[in-house]
This record gives C-alpha cells, sequence and structure tokens, in this order.
C-alpha cells in the first residue's frame, strides 16, 4: 500500500471500502484509475459486522412480486416503486457475481443456497454465511480488488468535497475530489478526480447507542450537504431493540431470536413489562419492541432494560446461542444465571444523499451508494436484508454510470487550492471535542430518539444550533484532527435529523412522534433539505 501524495489525481475516487464501494471499485477497474480511501483499516465498516444476509430472489417458491411487495409493504408507501424494481430485479445476478468472486455462502445441497427468512419477508429468500455473512463478502470483495490491482489506502479521512464553485472555476458546480487527512502523519492531500463516490456507510454514531461501528459518523451525508447535494428522510432511523448494555461491549446486538425462544424483558425493578405495552409481548414487532423498552426505561428512569433467559436450561442456551453465551461471558454475564443488561440501538439510516437510479446525485461528478444514499429503496422503513442487497446493486449501477461519463477521459487535473491551515493553532482544548461529542449523541437520543415530540425537537434544534456555532469556531481556530472532522459531521447530521423530523408532522415508519400519533396520506411524500435549509 502506499501513501498518498501531497497531490493526486484520479478518474474515480471511491471514499468508503465497505461492500457499495468495492462494488464500484471492481466494476470500474480497467477502465481508468481507480482510488479507494477508507478511514480506518480497509474491512472496518458496517458491512464486516452484517450477520443475517441479502436479500434476494433465490428460491423455488418466490417471485420479484413478493420481493417487491414486501419492501413496499415495510417502507410504508414512501418507497420509490423503480428502484425498488431494479434493486430485487438485479438481486440474483448480483448473488451469482458474489459466487463467482468466491463468497462462500451455506447452501443445503451443492446447488442450491441455503436461504432463511427474517421479519417482513414473505418467503424465504436471504442467502447468508452461517451468522458472519459481512465478513465474508469483505473478505472475498478486499480479495477481488488486490487481484484486480485496485489501490486502496487506509486512515485517510476525507474532509471535505472539493467544488468547482468554492473553487472559483465558474461554470455549473460540480464535484472535483476531496480533501484527505492522513490519520497518522496529520497531512492533507488534495485528491481530484473526474468522478468523486460517496460510499461512506451510516451515521449510528450520531446516538449514544449504536450497533454500527466507530466509522459511522455520518461523513458522506455532512460532506454531501456542505457542497450543496440534496438530502432527504433522514428522520427515518432504524433502531435494533436489543443491544448489549455494558460500557465495553460497545455494540454488540443480542439477536431477536432470543426473544423468539421464551426471552422475557424485565425492567430495573425485575418487572416483565411488554404487556402493557403490546398484546404479542416479546413477539410484537422490531419497531413496536424498540419503542417499548425506551417507553419504559423512561418512565422509570431507567439506564436500560434486561432480557431475562435464565428460565431457560444452560444446555439449551449453549448449543442455540453459543456466539452470544460466550460474548456475554466474557463481559462478566451469565446469562443462564442472570437476565442481559439491553438497550435499543440505532441501527440504520434509511435516509440519505438523494440519487436517481445510477446513483447520480444532485450535484455533477457526484455520486452516493450504500447507506450514505437515499435511492428510494426503503421509504420510512427498511426490510431487513435489503441494505446489502442495495449496496451491491448500487455499486454497480454508478460504475456503468461514472465509466460513460467519463468515456472521454478524465481531462487533466483541475486548479483547486492546496489545504489552507491559515492560522490555525495546535489542538490544545481536547476536552472541548470530547465533551461535544458526548453532548451530540447523548442529546440525540433523549430528544430525537425511537419516539419523539415536537416539543423535544424543537429543544434539540436549539442546543445543536449553539453547539454547531461553537464547532465551527473551533474548526477554524485550530489544526484538523479526526475526532474533530467526525464531530462536525455528527453535528451536522444530527441538525438535518432533526429537521427532517420536524418537517414531519405524522407518525410513518420508523419516524414516530406523539403530537401526531397516525399516518396522514396528506404527508406522503420525501423530507427533502438542500443547503442554507439548516442556516
Ligand atoms: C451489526 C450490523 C448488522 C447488520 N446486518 C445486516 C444484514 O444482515 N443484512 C443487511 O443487508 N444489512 C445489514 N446491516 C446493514 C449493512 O451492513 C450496511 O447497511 C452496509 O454494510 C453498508 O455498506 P456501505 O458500503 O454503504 O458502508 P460500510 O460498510 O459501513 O463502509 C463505509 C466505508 O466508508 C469509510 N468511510 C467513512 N467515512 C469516511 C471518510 N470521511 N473518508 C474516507 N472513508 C470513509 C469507512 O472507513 C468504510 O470503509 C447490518 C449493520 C450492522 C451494523
Amino acid at each position: 500500500m502506499t501513501a498518498l501524495s501531497a497531490r493526486e489525481h484520479v478518474d474515480f475516487l471511491v471514499l468508503g471500502g465497505g461492500v457499495a464501494g468495492l462494488s464500484f471499485a471492481l466494476e470500474a477497474a480497467g477502465h481508468g484509475s481507480v482510488l479507494v480511501l477508507t478511514k480506518r483499516q480497509r474491512s472496518e465498516g458496517s458491512t464486516q459486522y452484517a450477520q443475517g444476509g441479502v436479500a434476494s430472489v433465490l428460491g423455488p417458491d418466490d417471485n420479484f412480486e413478493l420481493h417487491i411487495e414486501d419492501t413496499l409493504v415495510a417502507g410504508a408507501g414512501l418507497n420509490h416503486r423503480d428502484a425498488v424494481e431494479v434493486t430485487v430485479r438485479e438481486g440474483p445476478e448480483r448473488i451469482r457475481w458474489l459466487l463467482s468472486l468466491g463468497v462462500e455462502l451455506d447452501r443445503e445441497a451443492p446447488d442450491r443456497l441455503h436461504l432463511t427468512r427474517e421479519g417482513g419477508h414473505s418467503r424465504r429468500r436471504v442467502a447468508h454465511a452461517k451468522d458472519t455473512t459481512g465478513r465474508e463478502i469483505e473478505r472475498a470483495l478486499l480479495r477481488a480488488c488486490e487481484a484486480k490491482g485496485v489501490r486502496i489506502v487506509e486512515d485517510q479521512i476525507a474532509i471535505d468535497l472539493l467544488t468547482s464553485g468554492k473553487a472559483g472555476l465558474g461554470g455549473t458546480n460540480r464535484v472535483l475530489g476531496a480533501y484527505v487527512l492522513d490519520r497518522a502523519s496529520g497531512k492533507i492531500s488534495v485528491a481530484t478526480a473526474g468522478a468523486t463516490i460517496l460510499a461512506t456507510g451510516g451515521a449510528g454514531k450520531v446516538y449514544l447507542y449504536t450497533s454500527n461501528p466507530d466509522v459511522a459518523t455520518g461523513d458522506g451525508v455532512a460532506m454531501a450537504y456542505r457542497a450543496g447535494a440534496t438530502i432527504a428522510n433522514m428522520e427515518f432511523f432504524q433502531f435494533h431493540p436489543t443491544c448489549l448494555f455494558h460500557p465495553q461491549a460497545k455494540s454488540f446486538l443480542i439477536s431477536e431470536a432470543l426473544r423468539g425462544e421464551g426471552g422475557i424483558l424485565r425492567n430495573g425493578a425485575g418487572e416483565p413489562f411488554m404487556s402493557r405495552y403490546d398484546a404479542r409481548k416479546e413477539l410484537a414487532p422490531r419497531d413496536v419492541v424498540a419503542r417499548s423498552i425506551d417507553a419504559e426505561m423512561k418512565r422509570r428512569g431507567d439506564d436500560c432494560a434486561f432480557l431475562d433467559m435464565s428460565h431457560l436450561p444452560k444446555g439449551f442456551l449453549l448449543e442455540h446461542f453459543p456466539h452470544i453465551y460466550a460474548t456475554c461471558k466474557e463481559f462478566g454475564i451469565d446469562m443462564a444465571v442472570q437476565p442481559i443488561p439491553v438497550v435499543p440501538a440505532a441501527h440504520y439510516q434509511c435516509g440519505g444523499v438523494v440519487t436517481d437510479l445510477m446513483g447520480r446525485t444532485t450535484v455533477q461528478r457526484l455520486y452516493a451508494i450504500g447507506e450514505v444514499s437515499c435511492t428510494g429503496l426503503h421509504g420510512a422503513n427498511r426490510l431487513a436484508s435489503n441494505s446489502l442487497l442495495e449496496g451491491l446493486v448500487f455499486g454497480r449501477r454508478a460504475a456503468l454510470s461514472a465509466i460513460e461519463e467519463l468515456a472521454g477521459g478524465s481531462g487533466p487535473p483541475p486548479h483547486v487550492p492546496d489545504w489552507n491551515p491559515g492560522d490555525a493553532l495546535a489542538p490544545e482544548e481536547g476536552v472541548v471535542v470530547a465533551h461535544n461529542w458526548d453532548e451530540v449523541r447523548r442529546l440525540m437520543w433523549n430528544y430525537v430518539g425511537i419516539v419523539r415530540t415536537m416539543k423535544r425537537l424543537d429543544r434539540a434544534r436549539t442546543r445543536l444550533a449553539i453547539l454547531r456555532a461553537e464547532i465551527r469556531d473551533y474548526y477554524w481556530q485550530y489544526q484538523v484532527t479526526p475526532d474533530l472532522v467526525e464531530l462536525r459531521n455528527l453535528a451536522d447530521v444530527a441538525m438535518l435529523i432533526v429537521e427532517c423530523a420536524r418537517q414531519r408532522k405524522e407518525s410513518r415508519g420508523l419516524h414516530y412522534v406523539l403530537d401526531y400519533p397516525k399516518t396522514d396520506e396528506k404527508w406522503l411524500r420525501d423530507t427533502l433539505i438542500t443547503r442554507g435549509d439548516l442556516e
């Protein structure tokens, strides 16, 4: 791996090395120079942690119409049907592509994949590699990139997109590349490109509790917003009901299968509480369970809830949940004798940077693919295991479009200025950055979480405006660090979520607001935000 030079120029600059970015890179390789940048180690991103699998029409009793219908039902009327159609119809070919790259998916016969069924799917259609599907896909994609000579440089943080507007080049505003910070040296490079591809994943870290890895700080959405791209539907954030609550566990998911096998949710006083919220109790749908846990924690002021499996035989738990049992044990929790502390956790960003069916954003030469994008596939809620599929389908589509766009070559490097550090001082107030990180995440958890009120949203907006002004001052005064870059993005993304949520005066899909508890057909449209709307 060669380090970045102070100035780099390539045809395709791909920011992110998850399923979406690597799918793009593999398709574009051979059609021009490709440079993939990752914020930390190359495999670190949500893709690596995906457990369940990839949804696609592969079974004998399944068909495209059923998968389309299930996706539309989950999305509560807001999906764009054309995006659903292309994703579903191109799915089987994308799975065959993965197999051709050597991805080892589980099989029930040598010529037949084993398919599981997940919540919301009317058929068995989730292809998987045990319960570590994402790791297997990431492994194979990275190996294929290596074989094709795709250049991947790790530990590089894109700070901001370079635009012709900001560079004073005139003409229609277009993206020219990005400023990139090297984690180790602190040096900032200028990476210019014919096409820039955002594949930076989601923004789970904007909330105090999340299943997402540390890299998920919404950098792509924030950078795209600042570059003038349209952002949509950020109010739809999916929460997983049960993440392990332990200071060192960070983001370990406790599978929904535990509730399926008889797990009982208890509050801090040890009382079962689900019957008070839903007749289906622990077996209610994911969103209902997440909302109930949240309500019970808020009602009592508890830090967490508990999932009790201790009434089941230890042998059964060891046989069915060996990984969860062992991981809890590592944290000093023996689930055979004590309840597991759990909290709901931010899991998936359904909204993002608006794109068309070829991954093109509203700004020229800027593409967005994977979780950072809003293609219209998910609408107001994501159907389980449709997101890896979306990365595979739109990674390829965006590459086809970018290849065509650059068919005449990407030309000489544009004239853009070096990063100007001005009079920036060496960072000395690390505590300010750490404090604001914590404040944004806590504020979002408490005021803009699973159940919302207009009053709490207004309160969050007021606080975020102060925080953003403070962060902006700090940003221009001190040299940039990785933490500061991420904090600035988190605060921008938090504000985008709040603004989208304030606009939607109804409850739909993942957006639940007590002032407007019903779905209202009047609001059957995307929530759109462009630069300037936040200030
Ligand atoms: C625990 C867990 C389980 C899941 N299970 C499933 C499942 O079973 N099925 C399913 O379909 N989906 C699942 N999902 C969701 C799915 O994994 C993600 O939506 C998907 O992997 C996102 O892929 P991506 O390529 O968009 O981004 P990611 O895989 O998150 O990759 C993002 C990349 O961008 C880089 N990056 C970020 N910011 C910058 C920056 N500023 N500069 C440079 N690089 C940057 C990161 O380093 C990383 O390489 C799960 C998610 C989690 C967290």
